[in-house]
C-alpha cells in the first residue's frame, strides 16, 4: 500500500467505470439540449459569503459541511457544496437578465461537503442540475419536472419513482404559516435537537428539514401551509398540478415536503427512488426561488431549478448501463517487418479516426492474439514479411464472423464499410 492514499470520502472513478459516467452525462446533455438548456461551467470555489447567504446560515450545509479555507490573500473561500448559488451569481454578474427570457442553464460536476464518513456519503460527489430564470408561471415548473421525469424514467429506465410536490407559499402568506409553525414548535421545544432550538427563533422552517430523529417525529405532526395559502399561491399550485396531469407526469402532493431555505418560494419537489437506497432515497430535488436573484442584488427575476446526485443515480442503474467505447483494430505482427508495417498502418489509421492497438512489447504472435482478445478488439490484421511484400492483408472480425482479403491501402475504407 502506498503511503499516500486518497483523502477520506473521495473516490477515484476508474477507467472501467468511466463509460457509465460518460453515457449518463451524454444523455443529460441530450435531454437538457432538447428542452433548450445551455451548459454553464461554474467555478469549483467561490467567495464563502455566496453560500452563507444563498444556502443560509443555520443550515447543516453552512454550519457543518462546507470546505472553507482562507487563501494566501486572506480571502475566505469555499469549495462549492451545490450549484445553484454559483449559477445565480453568474446570471447576475453577466447581466443575463438583459438576454431574451427565459434563460435556461445546466451544469454537471463535482460538489464538496464534509459529510460524516460513517454515513457512507462521499465528500466529493457529483451533481447534474438545471436552472431557469425569467418564468413566473407554473408552466415553468411543469416543464422542468416533465424533463426531470423523462430523464429518469425514459433515458435511464428507472421504475418505482415517486414525485412528491408541495408549495411553500410566498412573502404574502408565509409569515402566517411561520407563526403557526413557531407556535407548534414552541410547544414541542423540549423534543427538538439543540440546533433546532436555536433555529426556531430565526427560521422555524429549517426545523422541518432537520435529520435528527426527534425533530423528524415532531415535524411529521407540524401544521402544513395548505390552510394559510394566499389566493395567488393556491391558484399557482393548482394550475401546476393540472399541468403535470396534462403532461402525464404522475405525482403526489406531500404537504410535509419543505426546503428550509429562505429564498425558496412556492413550488418545491423531490423525486424519491425505489428500494436500495434506504432512508436517504431522494434521487433529485428542487424548487422555485423567486427571491434569490434580487437577494443577491440582481433585478427581481423569478427562478427555479433542480439538482440530481450522479452517484445515487448510477447506483440505481443496471451494471450493463454504459456507453460502447470505440471499436478497436488490433494490428498483430508476425515478425520484424510486420512490426514496422504495423507502426506505419497504426499511424495512418489513427489519423483517419480509427482506434488502433498494437504490440509494443515484442511479444509473440500468440501472445498478441491473446491481448487482442482480452481487450475486446473488434478486428485483427496479422502483418509480416508476406503482407509487406504483397501489399495485401486479411482483415478478420475477432469473433470469427467474417474475413476479407484486401489491399493494405484499402484498410480504411474496408473498416468504414464494416462499421
Ligand atoms: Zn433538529
Ligand atoms: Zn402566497
Amino acid at each position: 500500500v502506498a503511503d499516500i492514499t486518497a483523502v477520506k470520502g473521495v473516490k477515484d472513478i476508474l477507467p472501467e467505470e468511466v463509460p457509465r459516467w460518460e453515457e449518463a452525462e451524454r444523455r443529460f446533455r441530450a435531454v437538457f439540449g432538447n428542452y433548450g438548456y445551455r451548459e454553464i461551467r461554474i467555478p469549483t470555489f467561490e467567495d464563502t459569503q455566496l453560500f452563507r447567504r444563498s444556502i443560509g446560515e443555520e443550515t447543516d450545509i453552512v454550519e457543518k459541511e462546507m470546505y472553507t479555507f482562507t487563501d494566501k490573500g486572506g480571502s475566505s473561500i469555499t469549495l462549492r457544496p451545490e450549484g445553484t448559488a454559483s449559477v445565480v451569481r453568474a446570471f447576475i454578474e453577466h447581466s443575463m437578465a438583459h438576454l431574451p427570457q427565459p434563460v435556461k442553464l445546466f451544469y454537471l460536476g463535482p460538489m464538496f461537503r464534509h459529510e460524516r464518513p460513517q454515513k457512507g456519503r462521499l465528500r466529493q460527489f457529483h451533481q447534474a442540475g438545471a436552472e431557469v430564470f425569467g418564468l413566473a408561471g407554473p408552466e415553468a415548473e411543469a416543464e422542468l419536472l416533465e424533463m426531470v421525469m423523462q430523464l429518469l424514467t425514459r433515458e435511464f429506465g428507472l421504475q418505482d419513482l415517486s414525485l412528491q410536490v408541495n408549495t411553500l407559499g410566498d412573502d404574502a402568506c408565509r409569515p402566517a404559516y411561520r407563526q403557526a409553525l413557531t407556535g407548534y414548535l414552541e410547544i414541542h421545544r423540549h423534543g427538538l435537537c439543540e440546533n433546532c432550538r436555536r433555529r426556531l427563533e430565526r427560521n422555524p422552517l429549517r426545523v422541518l428539514d432537520c435529520k435528527a430523529e426527534g425533530c423528524r417525529a415532531i415535524a411529521r405532526g407540524a401544521p402544513v401551509i395548505g390552510g394559510v395559502l394566499c389566493g395567488e399561491c393556491r391558484s399557482h399550485f393548482d394550475r401546476f398540478l393540472s399541468l403535470l396531469d396534462e403532461a402525464g407526469v404522475p405525482h403526489q402532493v406531500n404537504p410535509h415536503l419543505v426546503r428550509g431555505l429562505d429564498y425558496y418560494t412556492r413550488t418545491t419537489f423531490e423525486v424519491l427512488g425505489g428500494s436500495g437506497l434506504g432512508a436517504q432515497n431522494a434521487v433529485a430535488a428542487g424548487g422555485r426561488y423567486d427571491n434569490l436573484v434580487a437577494a443577491f442584488g440582481g433585478p427581481p427575476t423569478p427562478g427555479l431549478g433542480f439538482a440530481l446526485g450522479m452517484e445515487r443515480l448510477l447506483a440505481l442503474l443496471p451494471p450493463e448501463f454504459a456507453g460502447t467505447g470505440p471499436r478497436v483494430l488490433y494490428l498483430a505482427a508476425a515478425d520484424g517487418e510486420g512490426r514496422l508495417l504495423a507502426r506505419s498502418l497504426a499511424r495512418s489509421q489513427r489519423a483517419r479516426g480509427v482506434a488502433v492497438a498494437l504490440d509494443l512489447l515484442g511479444r509473440s504472435l500468440k501472445a498478441q492474439m491473446r491481448a487482442a482478445d482480452s481487450m475486446g478488439a473488434a478486428w485483427v490484421v496479422v502483418l509480416g514479411a508476406q503482407e509487406a511484400a504483397s501489399g495485401r492483408c486479411v482483415l478478420k472480425e475477432m469473433t470469427g464472423g467474417w474475413r476479407e482479403e484486401i489491399a493494405l491501402a484499402d484498410l480504411g475504407t474496408a473498416l468504414e464499410r464494416r462499421m
